[in-house]
């Protein structure tokens, strides 16, 4: 029976209800009978990369009408044929072309930082969908950090709310930032929730359950989920939200062309009037050009900078939007510690969806620490081979790796989100290295800060303390990071960043920027949800709603 609620999503958003219920994952016949453009046709729209921005925007045109194609370089996933529920066969699923990574702290790529394919690194997301904090957008003016936003979180927040009923997200009342509730009731607790709860109480930390985009009962026909946590393997039961169920056929339904397998090269400018005039992609081995009245870049943190430099023109010689230095500048990735601890008890964490249970009362700055911003904690999780990365880490081999996993069971982890400071030489630039279609291939240097080490020491000394508070006898930490955004930021001018307000470039005025690189801080929270709330802002400004 559909509820007032399920009603009012359905409304402007149908996704869960085009998904088939009959026991299998894809809607074959919205994609068979898709809409398909030529290339010579001038579409209102085309999008590079159908991810968290760029599928929000997709489906949200294609709602106001607009004919729009949405080209993404990985597969059209179909999670009964695609995905399986395992660790190593599910590879295919991360972004593994090369990438050259510098700094004096370089960040590994691969698994943990970008997808391929519709639905883009949400495909394999954790499922974490925090909002960000009011405070996030003016940290430059509150604690001379970071930058300031062109937008206010009251800007955001409607965009949160309607993002939020769509995935939908189930959570306990939020009581940080501001505070507000979730569509859906939170989840039962697995065993590393538990320990969690248990020793942040302890402790006098408050610690809550959520907020998850998973689904807690059944919505539209998406089976609630069944607890068996391959949620970072793309959740073949389609219980965990990613634009692929959540957006993507929402779109096809409303008249948006899905491209998939299409690699685009470069923005195409008129080198008259400085406008962009579609883009140049490969498809099957055949370079093509799709012609568009506007176009929106959303390949993630990494691809959107080296598309933009990739797109140097003789109008634009240091690559697109980049006449002030600012592509690829300000890239920020969140420290994300991992600490694991051990109890006589089994807890098997890999009963239960890695994400569970967060804390963010460590988020905001806190004038008694000699660093600013903060850090969040959450469960993590792992599956034996990540387990098996984390003994490693910790310098455990041969034997002794041997009786880490064998004692697998007996484990529990936490991992931190640290608020790495947004620094203008961490930088995306262009290496001299060429793909497989001879370009050149991303260079991404990382350097932390003072700040950052400070703030990641005290989230691994909170962490063990919590494990120990619950009963833990050995903890091990590990140092790792999650999440890239920026690259592209909002600025409120030219001189400090590449798009405005709305995601429209400074340089290039039918050139729109959708995902997480326009994003000028992080906070402590995860990004998805507020890059797809920003590119649904941005939607309702293309079509004269905002
Ligand atoms: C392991 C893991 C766990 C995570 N857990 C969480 C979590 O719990 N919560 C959370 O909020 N976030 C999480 N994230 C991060 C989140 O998934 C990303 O921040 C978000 O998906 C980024 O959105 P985007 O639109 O910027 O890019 P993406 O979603 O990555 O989409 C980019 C798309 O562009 C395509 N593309 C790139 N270049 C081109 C090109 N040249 N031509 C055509 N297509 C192109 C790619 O194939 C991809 O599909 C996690 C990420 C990973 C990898
Ligand atoms: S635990 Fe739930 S959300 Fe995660 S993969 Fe399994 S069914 Fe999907």
């Amino acid at each position: 029976m559909p509820t007032i609620f399920d009603q009012a999503v359905r409304d402007r958003n149908e996704s869960a209800w085009l998904l088939p219920n009959d026991g299998t994952r894809t809607n074959h016949r919205l994609r068979r009978d898709m809409r398909r453009f030529d290339d010579t046709d001038e579409i209102d729209l085309v999008i590079v990369g159908c991810g968290a921005g760029g599928s929000v925007l997709a489906q949200r045109l294609a709602r106001k009408g607009w004919r729009v194609a949405a080209l993404d370089a990985g597969p059209f996933w179909d999670p009964d044929a695609d995905w399986v529920s395992d660790e190593a066969g599910s590879h295919h699923l991360y972004w593994t072309e090369p990438r050259v990574i510098a700094g004096d702290d370089p960040v590994p790529m691969g698994s943990n930082n970008s997808g391929r394919g519709v639905g883009g690194s949400m495909v394999h997301y954790a499922g974490y969908t925090p909002r960000f904090h009011p405070s996030d957008f003016s940290t430059d003016t509150d604690d001379g950090v970071g930058a300031d936003w062109p937008l206010t979180y009251e800007d955001l927040k409607p965009y949160y709310q309607a993002i939020e009923q769509e995935l939908p997200v189930a959570g306990e009342r939020w009581p940080w930032g501001d505070p507000h509730g979730y569509p859906q009731r939170p989840h039962p607790v697995g065993g590393n929730g538990e320990i969690f709860l248990r020793g942040a109480d302890k402790l006098g930390i408050t610690a809550k359950v959520g907020p998850v985009a998973i689904v807690n009962g059944r919505f539209g026909n998406r089976p609630h989920c069944i607890y068996r946590g391959f949620c970072l393997q793309g959740c073949k039961v389609n219980a965990k939200a990613s634009p692929l169920i959540t957006h993507i056929p929402d779109a096809l339904s409303h008249g948006a062309e899905i491209r998939a397998n299409a690699m685009v090269t470069q923005v195409v400018v008129d080198q008259r009037t400085g406008r962009a005039l579609g883009v140049n992609y490969l498809l099957d081995g055949r370079e093509r050009f799709q012609r568009a009245r506007m176009v929106a870049v959303a390949g993630y943190s990494i691809e959107t900078p080296r598309l933009l430099l990739n797109s140097a023109s003789r109008r634009f010689p240091d690559g697109l939007c980049n006449e002030f230095d600012q592509v690829g500048r300000y890239l920020m990735v969140q420290g994300a510690p991992q600490t694991a601890g051990r109890f006589d008890a089994e807890v098997r964490m890999y009963k239960a969806p890695p994400p569970e249970v967060s804390s963010e009362e460590f988020y905001e700055t806190d004038p008694a620490r000699d660093y600013k911003r903060g850090f969040a904690i959450q469960t993590v999780s792992p599956l034996p081979i990540t387990w098996a990365e984390h003994v490693a880490a910790q310098g455990h081999w041969g034997r002794a790796l041997r009786e880490y996993m064998s004692d697998y069971v007996h484990w529990s982890c936490l991992g931190s989100l640290c608020e790495f400071l947004a620094l203008p030489e961490n930088r995306v630039t262009l290496a001299d290295e060429k793909d497989a279609h001879g370009l050149p291939v991303a260079q991404f240097a990382y350097s932390q800060c003072d700040n950052d080490r400070a703030l990641m020491k005290q989230a691994r000394t909170v962490m063990e303390d919590i494990l120990h508070a619950a009963g833990a006898d050995e903890v091990i930490t590990i140092n790792r990071y999650a999440h890239l955004v920026g690259g592209a930021r909002m600025a409120a001018d030219e001189r400090h960043g590449v798009v405005d307000r709305n995601c429209r470039s400074f340089a290039v005025p039918n050139l729109y920027i959708t995902d997480g690189s326009v994003l000028p801080t992080q906070g402590s929270a995860n990004p998805a949800l507020t890059i797809m709330a920003v590119a649904a802002r941005a939607a309702d400004h293309l079509t004269g709603t905002a």
